[in-house]
């Protein structure tokens, strides 16, 4: 069965294109917009991995980490914060609110997938 990863972001062109890499490769995606939607999205769907953006409406990256840890349910779920290349505080602060990893924006499209296949497993995704 297609593993499902929901991805939190705000900026329309970074969605598209993580979501376009991801499917292309087999995972089911869920997308939200905000970090409220996106709370309400994970418990609802209880998908196999979250990606997270730090900079959100409503609330930020940090917030939901926070949030989302507080459910025991969701407690084994990975969370990876997609993050700015320079903000290299904030990849310890993230980590610290409960993700499990992070990766670097600009979103590299050659090691993306496989970057995101380490923290859920590579059995669902297609083969090259
Ligand atoms: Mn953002």
């Amino acid at each position: 069965m297609a593993k499902t990863l929901l991805i939190i972001e705000d900026n329309e062109q970074n969605y598209y294109m993580m979501r376009y890499l991801l499917e292309k490769k087999g995972f089911k995606v869920i997308g939200a917009e905000n970090g409220k939607l996106g709370v309400e999205a994970a418990l609802q769907h209880k998908p196999d991995a979250i990606l997270l953006d730090i900079q959100l409406p409503e609330m930020d990256g940090y917030a939901v980490a926070a949030e989302l840890k507080k459910h025991a349910d969701l407690a084994n779920v990975p969370i990876i914060a997609v993050t700015s290349y320079a903000m290299v505080g904030d990849r310890e602060h993230i980590l610290a609110a409960g993700a499990t990893g992070y990766i670097e924006k600009p979103i590299n499209p050659d090691t993306f997938v496989a970057e995101i296949s380490q923290f859920v497993g590579q059995d669902s995704a297609k083969p090259e």
